[in-house]
């Protein structure tokens, strides 16, 4: 297929309130045709999207459909997603349109943490010790770990239904309240994984990969979350490390990468060091955060994810693996807490963030009337506040001001 001067991109539910994603779409010359997420606003749609297909990925079988027709009218150059639950989704039609894409077992793998660590171990790569469990009755095979361990659905992301368990007595109502939980949030669960709890501070990874070569792009740092739950708090990058951790760290990524067969396109990967070493939580075959990974790359690295993943979408190659990678600045991502439960009143503070000389992009997702169900549970980020610093002390000290700042308050809760 020849490509064309702007090629057309199908991108598969898109954040529409990162206007970041959108402003590098545009500048890499890239047309988009969405597939919105349901209910999402679209009056206002920024500027490089051409079109929108309106699909039902609970139906996969007759969202191909729809995409194969919308083919036929027009065609498109390739698909891509920034959001982990559509991932196996885009892998598939990709595959059915002939267009470049992930393996669909290898996008299948990825959205399994119970085929994750299997790879990995089976690859000699740092692990903890793990269970799978397929039915919640089979919650005593877990019990051999050293405890605490952690409960997680295999199919989860952004924490939900994770949680810590310090002592085998409470094993079992863990396993079913994160079997529940799961059924109801994500509408599907096959697996829990049970893991041993690994001590020491997070860091994630953005990568990306082209024909099995992986390019580390930037390494950040999400502090060191003890639970029971783990809502996400921060990122800060590049992350202070001595040179030989950082080796370690690269090293270890794309060893997992390898392992799981993402041979193409953007990854985020999660690890915490124990003692110095690196342990892979898990990994995502997409830009983090639906986005956020790719200011944080472009701030502290000059690397645009959103371009290099369309390049590679349409099966061109990604300018991230031109040249080296060289620091140019840090920047952080800083994730407004809950702070409460119940329908919110108030989301005090967010305009005298947004106007702070450092912040970029405050990126607003819950609003005065949702409702907030608290963690292990999950109903949404209510704010992320993108800002970019000269060094990476300067992006900490910044998130230590912003507690202070915001507020979000619920109704019927003294104000
Ligand atoms: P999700 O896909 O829901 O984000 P993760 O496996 O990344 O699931 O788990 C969410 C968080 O829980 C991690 O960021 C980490 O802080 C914590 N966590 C998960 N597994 C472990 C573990 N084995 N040891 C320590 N912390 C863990
Ligand atoms: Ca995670």
């Amino acid at each position: 297929m020849v490509t064309p001067a702007r090629p057309r991109v199908v991108l598969v539910q898109p954040r529409l309130g990162m206007p970041w994603v959108f402003d590098s779409a545009a500048e890499a010359g890239f047309d988009l045709v969405i597939v919105p997420r349901p209910g999402e606003d679209l009056t206002d749609l920024p500027a490089p999207v051409v079109d929108v297909l309106d699909l039902d990925l609970d139906d996969p079988e007759a969202a191909i459909g729809g995409l194969r027709r919308a083919f036929a009218r027009r065609p498109f150059q390739g698909i891509a997603t920034f959001f982990e639950a559509a991932v196996p989704f885009t892998a598939r039609a990709a595959a059915a349109l002939g267009l470049p894409g992930l393996p669909v077992a290898v996008a299948e793998a990825v959205r399994d943490k119970g085929a994750m660590r299997r790879a990995w171990t089976a690859a000699g790569l740092n692990s903890p010790r793990f269970t799978t469990v397929a039915s919640p009755r089979q919650w005593s095979a877990a019990l051999d770990l050293r405890f605490p361990v952690v409960v997680k659905p295999a199919n989860g992301f952004s924490s939900i239904a994770v949680s810590k368990v310090d002592d085998p007595a409470h094993l079992e109502l863990a396993v079913v309240a994160t079997w529940d939980l799961t059924r109801r949030q994500l509408g599907g669960i096959d697996a829990v994984v049970v893991e041993e709890f690994l001590t020491g501070p997070e860091y994630a990874v953005e990568a990306v990969g082209h024909r099995g070569e992986t390019r580390i792009c930037t390494i950040g740092y999400k502090g060191e979350p003890q639970g029971p739950y783990f809502e996400e708090g921060f990122y800060q990058a590049p992350a202070d490390l001595p040179a030989d951790t950082v080796a370690a760290i690269e090293h270890e990524v794309a060893a997992a990468l390898a392992a799981i067969g993402v041979t193409d396109g953007p990854s985020h990967t999660e690890l915490r060091l124990v003692d110095g070493r690196p342990y892979v939580l898990e990994t995502g075959a997409r830009i983090g955060g639906s986005g956020v990974s790719s200011y944080l790359t472009q701030a502290t690295v000059g690397v645009d994810l959103v371009a290099d993943a369309l390049r590679i979408a349409v099966g061109a190659a990604p300018h991230s693996h031109l040249a080296p990678v060289t620091p140019r600045g840090a920047a952080g991502n800083y994730i407004v807490p809950c702070g409460g439960q119940g329908v919110i009143a108030d989301i005090d503070g967010l305009d005298a963030v947004a106007a702070h000389p450092d912040v970029d992009h405050v990126v607003q997702m819950l609003h005065p009337g949702d409702r907030v169900r608290p963690y292990p549970d999950f109903s949404g980020y209510p704010a992320f506040v993108l800002s970019r610093h000269a060094e990476v002390k300067d992006a900490m000290a910044f998130h230590e001001q912003l507690p202070g700042m915001v507020r979000i308050s619920y109704e019927g809760q003294e104000r």
